[in-house]
């Protein structure tokens, strides 16, 4: 519904100061005490039944809830307000109206949202797989519930604990006062998620917005379009509109997004399109977190132990049939090890998928579009005389309607060719020998900063060394994907893969402001800083010059 449209239904108005309901020819209730008598219908549904069934919709719920107040509750659809700018405003002006947002409000919103999801988890992960044609009912529970509910877990932990103020020292000159980091919500936060995980990468970092004490927008992808409408209901639901609000669109909603005036902006997505949301937000000076894209390179040692490397590499490179931001991109082995890991590789694509075409977690493409750009790619390397390996355990007819790639090894490609120069983000996996393990590291070097890097090997000097001469968002040592799923990592990129960091305390961190307050005592030798300067000033400046 556009603004004008929204206005005309509900009668909201907007006025120097906030918004008012007003009803013909009546004065206008001020929005803030109409968003007062949601938030008590609000909490009395709650109370009644915590999370109402998925096919009660949001206007029924809003109608049916008894207010205490003798004024009708306005009948407003706020689910079907998809107009960004005006859910900001309301987002707004309700944070302006909170005072604060106590350790209590926050853990039962995350409690609400962890029951809600453990109910839904089964319809979430049929939705999803009806975007993808078919994504692996197993993969979703794995790795998209199970993580956002071990972060809740960890976040309701340790929330208590983050949020207390800080004390920090004073130096010896300033002694008599004393200091301390508050945090506080930034206000309100747009994210922006992507489609290849379309459950996670949304409610991640609304987890982390949410013990924060923020409000926010989100928006989601477009191809993900039963994930999305999900996402709108299934929150609309759980949150008023003034603290949680999903809003639908594609890239011309995206790009309108970005300019609102968030106080902070969370994308996750391709760099391309990462750029254009910085250079929006720049616009408004806000802050982003940019949560990019790229290629993860895998590192084999010397030393590596082949069978447990080629083990992790497969299960990584294969969840969500390889789109996946932190998917092994492509291998790096010394060169005389290479044929003995193409066996193994082979061995374990057997042993995980013995049939591709019918096998329920074997994940599709998400769309077409996607489907012939990898196409592309392998038909181009063939063309340019890279040996391609098609691993099809049961030797399967593949057609572009089932959108399922069988895994395909590219043995030594040019560096020219397009899949050694983007993303993949498909099973397909190019392998690449080196004689010496600096070839290697000079190799990723010479690309932008992955987001992640493997490295397999058993040397711990040589493992430290690989360590410190590589630069990326994050590392797993002999293990793929694993480092996302500790909480108290910071999980984010560097350069082309991003800017920023969440999960954990670093999520909390991101989206509070670190305020630094200095609380001056009763005796505090400031004054003796101050004009006009005499003989004190000057002896104690040269004595703090001196000691310092
Ligand atoms: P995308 O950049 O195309 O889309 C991400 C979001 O931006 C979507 O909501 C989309 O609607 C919106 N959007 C698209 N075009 C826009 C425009 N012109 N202006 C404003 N908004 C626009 O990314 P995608 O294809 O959905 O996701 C895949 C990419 O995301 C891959 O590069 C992958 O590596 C990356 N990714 C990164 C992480 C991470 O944690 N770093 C996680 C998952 C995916």
């Amino acid at each position: 519904m556009s603004r004008s449209g929204l206005i005309a239904a509900t009668g909201l108005l907007p006025q120097t100061g906030g918004w008012v309901y007003a009803k013909r020819g009546r004065p206008g209730i001020p929005v803030t005490r109409w968003l007062r008598y949601i938030e008590w219908g609000r909490r009395f549904g709650a109370l009644r039944d915590e999370l109402p069934g998925m096919s009660r919709s949001r206007t029924h719920a809003m109608s049916t809830v008894s207010v205490p107040t003798a004024e009708p509750l306005p009948r407003v659809d706020f689910a079907s307000a998809n107009d960004p700018a005006l859910l900001l405003a309301l987002q707004r002006e309700a944070f302006r109206q909170t005072k604060v947002t106590t350790l209590d409000d926050r853990l039962a919103d995350l409690e609400k949202l962890r029951r809600a999801i453990k109910r839904n988890a089964q319809r979430i992960a049929a939705v999803i797989s009806n975007d993808f044609g078919n994504r692996s009912r197993q993969e979703t529970l794995l790795a998209e519930i199970w993580p956002v509910l071990v972060a809740i877990r960890h976040t309701k932990k340790h929330l208590a604990e983050w949020m207390k103020p800080k004390k920090v020292p004073v130096a010896f000159e300033l002694r008599g006062g004393r200091a301390h980091i508050l945090h506080q919500p930034v206000g309100i936060v747009g994210i922006m998620s992507p489609w290849n995980y379309p459950f996670q990468l949304a409610i991640m970092p609304l987890v982390a917005a949410l013990a924060a004490g923020n409000r926010i927008l989100l928006k989601p992808s477009e191809l993900t379009p039963h994930t999305s409408q999900f996402l709108a209901e299934f929150l609309g639901q759980l949150f008023a509109p003034n603290k949680v609000a999903t809003v639908l669109g594609g890239p011309e909603v995206g790009s309108a997004f970005a300019r609102l005036p968030f106080d902070h902006l969370f994308f996750t997505g391709s760099t391309a399109v990462g750029r254009l949301v910085m250079q929006a937000a720049a616009e408004n000076l806000t802050p982003v977190t940019l949560e990019l894209g790229g290629k993860t390179p895998c590192i084999l040692a010397e030393d590596a132990m082949l069978a447990k490397a080629a083990e992790s590499i497969v299960s990584g490179k294969l969840l969500n049939a390889g789109q996946t931001c932190i998917a092994p991109d492509y291998v790096l082995l010394p060169q005389a090890r290479c044929e003995e890991f193409i066996g193994l590789l082979s061995k374990k694509v057997k042993a995980f998928y013995p049939s591709l075409k019918s096998n329920p977690d074997y994940t599709a493409i998400i769309n077409d579009h996607h489907y012939q750009r990898v196409r592309r790619y392998l038909d181009e390397a063939k063309a340019k005389g890279a040996r391609l390996i098609e691993l099809n355990p049961a030797q399967e007819e593949l057609t572009a309607q089932d959108r399922k790639l069988a895994p395909t090894l590219v043995i030594e490609p040019d560096e020219d060719l397009a899949l050694m120069r983007e993303e993949i983000f498909a099973p397909v996996l190019p392998i690449k020998s080196y004689t010496h393990i600096e070839e290697a590291v000079a190799f990723v070097n010479r690309r932008p900063r992955p987001l992640a890097l493997y490295y397999f090997g058993v040397d711990q000097a040589a493992r430290d060394e690989l360590l410190r001469q590589t630069v990326s968002g994050g590392v797993s040592v002999n293990e793929t994907l694993m480092h996302i799923l500790v909480d108290d990592l910071p999980f984010g990129g560097i350069g082309a893969s991003g800017m920023g960091a969440y999960h954990g305390l670093a999520g909390f961190e991101t989206f509070s402001h670190r305020k630094g307050v200095f609380v001056q005592g009763r005796f505090s030798a400031a004054r003796f800083l101050r004009p006009p300067f005499g003989f004190v000033s000057k002896a104690m400046l040269k004595m703090l010059i001196s000691r310092s």
